[in-house]
């Protein structure tokens, strides 16, 4: 299982689907869903639905990863064909000059660019040490006029993505751009490629969504149409066990699947998830059914789409389960395959663990 998801994230990572530009990633993974001879729809915004039909009398289950990663939009084309970008999504600006990126042209075509950072023999002392705000960042593709960048199909509004890359680091760790979150949509077509054959299990919804770096509700529709009791949402958990990380918690790479607690983002959005208790004990009677390793996080800081996929219909029971990933939103994110193996192993085994009488009522908690 493990090579054959090391395979598979490796085309979902090379493969470019910015938020709002989903189309390639999207193509891809329908593909793949149509090999294990699944059916899929793609509503308005471009999410993608693969169900597989269970025992009705079990609460249904939606399971999401995002096919979208970040990066920028081409806001200005200066006459001298460098190009100033806009940010989409969370871009972290101490890691963006001297970048390779790619101008996703129309069709998916990439251009390959490269951010420019001042001439060090021309940087000043002040300056050595500070942050250039990605308004001030150029983006160098090698065109001498604007002319010429609108010739090569590139205009305001096209998409910008780190220039894709995968690495194969020791031990069963891997790098590269967009770990975030093509690993759950790898883990995703493995569930149902393993789910697909089972009947002894709820309807589970398979959902590859749609800008989540841009805003977390593109997910919102499908979640509204397919009204799930259940949501379980397959994302990167902060791994801190690197020493600019030690302090935030215990999670670590090799540690095994990691299960949210909590999270909360107070700038702006107030938003998070507290996750429905009767999710968490199944996840932990799961792990330790099938001696998995489940590691806990609490933090602040960052958002999932389940933030506002619990508050949609009656309401629905949600928990966000990930893998440990180091460096996140650069270009370079690192996870362990190991763990990405168990957590798939763990959403197989908790699936099918909800039975008829799995309960969503709060009288336990
Ligand atoms: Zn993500």
């Amino acid at each position: 299982m493990r090579e054959r998801l090391k395979a598979l994230i490796e085309t979902l990572m090379m493969t470019p689907g910015p938020s709002g530009h989903e189309g390639p990633v999207r193509r891809l993974i329908r593909t793949e869903l149509e090999k294990l001879g699944l059916a899929t729809t793609t509503d308005r915004l471009g999410n993608l639905v693969a169900t597989l039909e269970g025992d009705k009398a079990r609460p249904s289950v939606m399971v999401i990863g995002h096919m979208d990663q970040l990066g920028f939009l081409v806001r200005k084309i200066e006459a001298s064909g460098l190009i100033r970008v806009e940010r989409l999504g969370g871009v972290p600006e101490r890691a963006l000059a001297a970048q390779e990126v790619a101008l996703v042209a129309k069709g998916g075509r990439l251009i390959p660019a490269i951010i420019g950072n001042k001439s060090h023999h021309a940087t000043l002392p002040e300056e050595k040490y500070r942050v250039v705000p990605y308004q001030d960042l150029i983006v160098d593709g090698g065109f001498a006029s604007a002319a010429e960048v609108e010739a090569a199909g590139v205009t305001v509004g096209t998409p910008i993505i780190y220039e894709p890359r995968f690495v194969d680091l020791a031990n069963g760790r891997i790098g590269g751009t967009s770990v975030d979150d093509r690993v759950a949509c790898a883990i995703m077509i493995e569930l149902a490629k393993a789910l697909g054959g089972e009947k002894k299990r709820p309807t589970v919804h398979l959902v590859f969504s749609v800008q989540e770096e841009f805003n977390l509700r593109g997910v919102l529709p499908a979640a509204q149409t397919l009204a799930p009791d259940i949501c379980v949402q397959l994302d990167l958990a902060l791994a801190t066990d690197t020493p600019d990380m030690a302090a935030r918690g215990d999670v670590r790479l090799g540690g095994g699947p990691v299960m949210g607690l909590y999270s909360f983002h107070g700038r702006g959005t107030l938003n998070g998830l507290l996750p429905h208790p009767a999710l968490v004990r199944l996840f932990e009677a799961t792990a330790d059914r099938t001696k998995i390793p489940l590691q806990r996080s609490v933090h602040i800081g960052a958002l999932t789409e389940t933030s506002y996929v619990q508050l949609v219909g009656k309401g629905v029971a949600s928990i966000d389960m990930g893998f440990p990933a180091r460096y996140t939103h650069s270009a370079r994110e690192v996870c362990d395959l190991a763990d990405v193996e168990a957590l798939t192993r763990l959403m197989i085994a908790a699936i099918g663990a909800i039975g008829a009488d799995f309960k969503l009522t709060r009288d336990d908690d």
